[in-house]
């Protein structure tokens, strides 16, 4: 017997699955989510850091008005990088407006229940009989460090998402891996907190993006394309606007998409900061990991072939996400393996629901089957809209006194 029960369980109270909550909850739908509200946000990002998306693309999905983050900060502009505390005051004021209750607690393990639907057990020891569970447990648990760092202890090696606090490397030699905004940012903050960062990147240069503009002419309009969630771009646009066309292209494209759209590049406001307190090392592959007492030995093999070896304190990977459902302990062992995949990804239908019946994803683990807005706070309202119509229309039809189902959750079928 089960403890509770509950029309849907939502595990994880960031922007995918607060976003959802705020979609059921507005249509009566009975619904848990369990987490503290933007806790990976909150815990795993580091203090001091902007986003990189701008204010319109990071808001999250709610069918109320006056939810969006430029409802919550009106004068924000385009190009105002958003600080990340503001970012985490605005998810949780978000949450206490939308969402009745969240648990602060964590989703422990997901069971299949007879004859049907789910008992998901809480670190509580409680446990919620379910027909319905999301799991939006965003990036963190696809943490991804290179196998040649594998097996280090934690004193030596970690990943960019286990640091809030960068100040404990004050003093100290740190090797940061990786090219994108997160080892860009972790090593201009590792120096603004007194460490002595040397950024390790396999890509021959760095990349920055360029400062957004307000007001674009026609030509420019028409030449480069619509600007979106994205960036600017008409494919972008379908990407960021369009994720139900991507379900539909070969799955070969849909990788390509994934990989190609907003490649590894820093925020323009990113660059002046990254000064000669940062030694930066860019076309060196990473080959060979040695722990050498307190410190760590890398060699790397750069452009000409030439091995070069680097001693330092602590190595930090930012070196990115990649989601595997075999990561996810939440799902018990047979659970996971009634999930169908590609490439470790969940198989999703059109409504984000896996194999198993009744149980979705949102968020990075559904970028292979959405494309690459799922990365990002911008794929959050799509992927609310289209769970949540799919689980009202399950577990009740939704009828205004017309008789018409509710206009806020009619099915999105141009965009399918
Ligand atoms: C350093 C960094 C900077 C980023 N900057 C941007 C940006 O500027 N703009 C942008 O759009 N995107 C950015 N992203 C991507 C960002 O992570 C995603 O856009 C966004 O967080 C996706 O929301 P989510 O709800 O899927 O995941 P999350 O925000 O990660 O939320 C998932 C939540 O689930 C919780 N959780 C995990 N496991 C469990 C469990 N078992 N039980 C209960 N809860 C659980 C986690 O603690 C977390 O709070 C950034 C990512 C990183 C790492």
């Amino acid at each position: 017997m089960s403890d509770s029960a509950s029309d849907v369980v939502i595990a994880g109270a960031g922007p995918y699955g607060l976003s959802t909550a705020a979609y059921l909850n507005t249509f009566g739908i009975d619904v848990r989510i369990i987490g503290e509200p933007m806790r990976f946000w909150d815990a795993n990002m580091p203090v001091g850091m902007f986003l990189k998306s701008e204010p319109f693309a990071s808001s999250l999905g709610s069918p109320q008005p006056g939810m969006r983050f430029t409802d919550r900060h009106p004068g924000w502009r385009l190009g105002q990088p958003i600080p990340l505390d503001t970012f985490v005051e605005y998810g949780r004021w978000f949450a206490a407006e939308t969402v009745p209750a969240t648990d602060d607690a964590q989703v422990v393990t997901v069971e299949r229940a007879r004859p049907s639907g789910y008992v998901v057990t809480l670190s509580t020891g409680e446990t919620i009989a379910t027909r319905t569970v999301v799991v939006a447990v965003g990036v963190g648990p696809f943490a991804h460090v290179p196998g040649e760092l594998a097996g280090m202890p934690s004193s030596l090696v970690s990943h960019s998402s286990a640091h809030r606090d960068l100040t404990v490397f004050a003093g100290k030699e740190v090797a940061v891996l990786g090219a994108g905004q997160s080892a860009l940012e972790t090593a201009v903050l590792l120096a603004d907190a007194g460490a002595h960062p040397h950024l390790i990147a396999r890509r021959a240069e760095i990349d920055w993006n360029v400062v957004p503009k307000e007001r674009r002419p026609l030509r420019k309009r028409l030449l480069g394309g619509p600007r979106s969630g994205l960036g600017t771009g008409y494919r972008t646009w379908l990407w960021a606007e369009r994720p139900g066309i991507v379900r539909h292209l070969p799955e070969e494209t849909r990788r390509r998409i994934v990989r190609e759209t907003l490649p590894p590049a820093g925020a323009w406001w990113l660059r002046s900061r990254l000064d000669d307190r940062v030694r930066v090392s860019t076309g060196h592959h990473l080959v060979k990991a040695i722990e050498d007492g307190d410190a760590i030995a890398l060699t790397t093999v750069d452009r000409t072939g030439r091995r070069v070896v680097t001693e330092a304190e602590h190595v930090i990977a930012a070196t990115g996400y990649v989601p595997d459902v075999a990561r996810l302990d939440l799902l018990a062992a047979d659970l996971r393996a009634r999930v169908s995949t590609r490439v470790g990804a969940p198989v999703l239908t059109r409504d984000f629901e896996s194999s198993s019946s009744g149980l979705y994803f949102a968020g990075l683990a559904a970028a292979h089957t959405f494309g690459p807005v799922m990365r990002f706070v911008h794929g959050a309202d799509f992927a609310a809209r289209r769970i949540a119509h799919h689980i009202i229309r399950r577990t009740r039809p939704m009828r205004t006194p017309t008789g018409r189902l509710n206009e806020a959750m009619e099915p999105d079928r141009t965009h399918s």
